[in-house]
């Protein structure tokens, strides 16, 4: 049987793991670095940059360098969070045609699952050049509570990359899986897991080799990212202390401190102070001004303190779901690059009231549980079983509007479960089937995920015919909804059509477009990118950290016109 890999397709970044025998491997990408950004970016050209090369671009190159599309996949344009982060972000969010949020980008509009497949083809490249053999099956991770229009996105992605994604698991599940805890013993986990951009906790329960999630709360909006924009927030008021220059306009300045802030923050993680040093942050009549400062532990631990400890209310609220306290948790598993921060360690050590378990790097882990969870598809590993549950409850919309659940919020799954219903009029022929998910009362208060009728009811007064509803989710998370009238005997059954996402056909012909250009437009954008990195080295020997801070100032600069940084470095050495 072919190799599986298991793929963490992350928001920030993305990271594959394997398992050799007994042995678990994280898989390295071209660059040898064991994470890869998850960031596409299209250059001038017409070519494609995909990972740390994208990732590298970004400050000169922002509306076509696409990152976090994972936030985007499966939402519709007026989702809340689509607008939340329309003002945020560089690149252009467009509504499709059926209402999905897509990306416009170098001329073109793209879908997120697109988007994503190009990330995962780049990571599947460069698995087949690690392994030497062609990789085509992958177990990859959703968030917990991604629904069943974010799973069907995820599986398209595969299917556009040329991946087939055997199985779809739970980030959490797949971290505890990683984790190693002897699951043949009971033993109440906690999955705290902070990322780039957002924040999840889960609670598991391991028990006779089951993994079962209790509960699962997070912040779609809490991340890595709120910690560097507080570092940048400080950078820039203390600047315009200093200077009396407001760099909060310009956008090129504010990627520098963006990069600059979280490589402070980063190393700050193992330090107790670290300089900052942006040379030619800005210009003005009398010449250029550089930003050099000194960040130290305590003071990042001043400005960051009020977002670590608001990790606190969703944990509070996973531990409510699943009817636990904090003295019932036996471990606490950190996830995501955020939890090397110590601050962070330390507030989730008083929220469990114990130290986190740190057997496992919050990078890879898991990447290594979706490794793991290929190695038991294939029957290399026999004594686990996956338990996964669904994030929400799952319903129709009844006489009044009313939500009538079918399937209750943390069911494990794979699940089957059906409710009968009837008709409200005489002779009514058919019976519109509107499927929702969430927790309240009335169904337009929850999430519409699909709509079909059950047609050809034969005639009969009200309240007669016997309609059943049936619900089916696959051990993916993803859901299949039946309708059957019981009264006549006659079975009818449809399926759901999602309300959002590609059609199958959509599907195959993005497969077939991207599958034949793919490779090319890759290697086009890194040739290029490598010719262009060969010129800058050529340009500033020294590179941008080693200017010296009194170099003087280009002429075109002395008469206050301003010029981004690359521009800069073309001059100085004319
Ligand atoms: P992830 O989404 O799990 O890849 O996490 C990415 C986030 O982790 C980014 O905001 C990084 O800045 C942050 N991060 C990575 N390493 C560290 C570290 N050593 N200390 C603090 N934050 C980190």
């Amino acid at each position: 049987m072919s190799k599986i890999i298991g793929i963490d397709l992350g928001t920030t970044n993305s990271c594959m793991g394997i398992m050799e025998g007994e042995r678990l491997l994280v898989i390295p990408n071209d660059e040898n670095f064991r994470t890869t950004p998850s960031v596409v970016a299209f250059t001038k050209e017409g070519g494609l940059l995909v990972g740390n090369q994208a990732k590298r671009q970004q400050v000169m190159n922002p509306e076509n360098t696409v990152f976090s599309i994972k936030r985007f996949m499966g939402r519709k344009f007026s989702d809340k969070i689509v607008s939340g982060d329309i003002k945020s972000i560089p690149y252009k969010l467009v509504p499709a045609s059926n209402g999905d949020v897509w990306v416009e980008v170098a001329g073109r509009t793209y879908s997120p699952p697109e988007l994503s497949a190009m990330v995962l083809m780049k990571l599947k490249k460069d698995a087949e050049a690690y392994l030497r053999e062609p990789v085509e099956k992958a177990v990859v991770t959703v968030p917990a509570y991604f629904n069943d229009s974010q799973r069907q996105a995820t599986k398209d992605s595969g299917k556009i990359a040329g991946l087939d994604i055997v199985r779809i698991i739970n980030e959490p599940t797949a971290a505890a899986l990683a984790s190693g805890f002897d699951s043949k013993v009971r033993t109440r986990i906690v999955i705290y897991d902070l990322g780039g951009g957002t924040f999840d906790t889960s609670i598991l329960e391991l028990g006779q080799g089951i993994f079962k999630v209790l509960s699962t709360c997070g912040d779609t909006h809490l991340g890595g990212d709120d910690f560097d924009q507080a570092v940048i927030d400080y950078l820039v008021a203390e600047f315009y202390k200093a200077e009396g220059i407001d760099l909060r306009n310009d956008r090129v300045a504010l990627q520098r401190l963006k990069d600059g802030a979280e490589k402070a923050k980063i190393n700050l993680s193992t330090l107790d102070s670290v300089e900052i040093t942006l040379p030619f942050i800005a210009v003005t009549k009398d010449g250029p001004k550089h930003l050099k400062t000194v960040l130290t532990k305590t003071k990042l631990e001043e400005i960051t303190k009020d977002i670590a400890e608001s990790t606190a209310g969703p944990c509070q609220t996973a531990l409510a779901d699943a009817g636990l306290r904090a003295s019932d948790i036996d471990e606490v598993v950190l996830v995501g690059g955020q939890t090397k921060m110590p601050l962070v360690r330390s507030v989730v050590k008083r929220i469990f009231k114990k130290e986190p378990y740190a057997g496992i790097n919050p990078d890879e882990a898991v990447a290594s549980g979706a490794a793991k969870q290929a190695s038991v598809l294939k029957g290399d590993i026999r004594d686990i079983l996956l338990l996964d549950v669904t994030a929400f409850s799952l319903g129709i919309k009844t006489e009044g509007g009313i939500f009538s659940k079918i399937i209750e919020k943390n069911s494990s799954i794979p699940t089957r479960k059906s409710e009968t219903y009837t008709t409200t009029k005489d002779d009514q022929s058919f019976v519109r089937i509107e499927v929702f998910q969430g927790e309240k009362p009335m169904a337009a208060d929850n999430k519409p995920i699909g709509t079909f009728d059950l047609v050809g009811i034969p005639p009969a007064q009200k309240g007669t015919p016997k309609i059943q509803v049936l619900f089916d989710i696959d051990a993916n998370g993803i859901i299949k909804v039946s309708a059957k009238d019981l009264s006549s005997g006659k079975e009818q059954a449809i399926k759901i059509t999602p309300e959002s996402g590609l059609s199958n056909s959509d599907v195959d012909s993005k497969t077939k477009e991207l599958g034949n250009d793919f490779a090319s437009r890759l290697s086009k954008g890194e040739k290029l990118q490598a010719e262009q990195n060969y010129k800058e080295t050529e340009q500033a020997p020294g590179g941008e950290e080693n200017l010296p801070a009194s170099a003087p100032a280009p002429d075109r600069e002395k008469q206050g016109q301003k010029k981004s940084i690359f521009d800069l470095f073309k001059k100085k050495d004319n």
